[in-house]
């Protein structure tokens, strides 16, 4: 593989974290996932933690400042020199500035981004029928149910529907996603640096993205 430092831009359930696992079967890559981390956060009930639920509840963003400085400290780590997954991040044209200042200071460059670009009827679907796991793996009660219900077919945890996938939480981070990140994907657009994946499956998504990053 030798475009490794990567971007998954695109809608909330397009796919980024399905196709993050898929891809780091293949190449030793760091995933960082914005949300991730939040969650994490939330879970170990830090004061960032507290904070960032109230929002994540809405479905709003956490502030530039939280989130840029999360990314700084994940992406200075060791793992992260074999090639990166930000799932995510940017997600407002503020992060993208600010993330160029830090990979510039960690003398990293990107090397691709990957736009999940899927109709809206599709991700108000998957979002209210997905399952989550805690180790990261993702299932779908429609399209990609796990092979015993309700249990992690990868480390046999318990799964559960995340706080922010109801139907009425779902609709507003879309709207968040088509004000405050739309404008972040016309401008890597710019950069030449963009593979789109459009409503392809998953198999058809790991081809292309064989074909391009490797
Ligand atoms: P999805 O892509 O399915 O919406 P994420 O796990 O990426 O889910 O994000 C969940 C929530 O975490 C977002 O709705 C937002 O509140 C917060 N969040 C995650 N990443 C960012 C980010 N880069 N900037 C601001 N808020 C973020
Ligand atoms: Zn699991």
């Amino acid at each position: 593989m030798n475009k490794k430092n990567l971007i998954f831009i695109g809608a909330p359930g397009s796919g980024k974290g399905t196709i993050s696992n898929l891809l780091m079967e293949i190449a030793p890559l760091a995933h960082i996932s914005t949300g991730d981390i939040l969650r994490d956060e939330i879970k170990r009930d830090t004061e960032l933690g507290r904070q960032a639920a109230v929002i994540m509840k809405e479905g709003g963003l956490v502030s530039d400042e939280i989130v840029v400085g999360m990314v700084k400290e994940r992406l200075a780590k060791d793992d992260c020199k074999a090639g990166f997954i930000l799932d995510g991040f940017p997600r407002t044209l503020n992060q993208a500035e600010l993330l160029n200042k830090v990979l510039a200071d960690l003398g990293m460059t990107l090397d691709a981004v990957v736009f999940f670009n899927v109709k809206d009827e599709t991700l108000l679907a998957r979002l209210t029928s997905r399952l989550s796991c805690k180790c990261g793996a993702v299932f779908n009660k429609l399209g990609m149910p796990p092979k015993v219900e309700g249990i992690c077919d990868k480390c046999g945890g318990e799964l559960y529907q995340r706080a922010d996938d109801s139907l009425e939480t779902a609709k507003n981070r879309l709207a968040v996603f088509y004000k405050q990140t739309q404008p972040v994907i016309d401008y890597y657009r710019t950069t030449g640096k963009m593979v789109e994946l459009k409503d392809m499956d998953k198999e058809e998504s790991m081809d292309l993205l064989k074909k391009e990053l490797f």
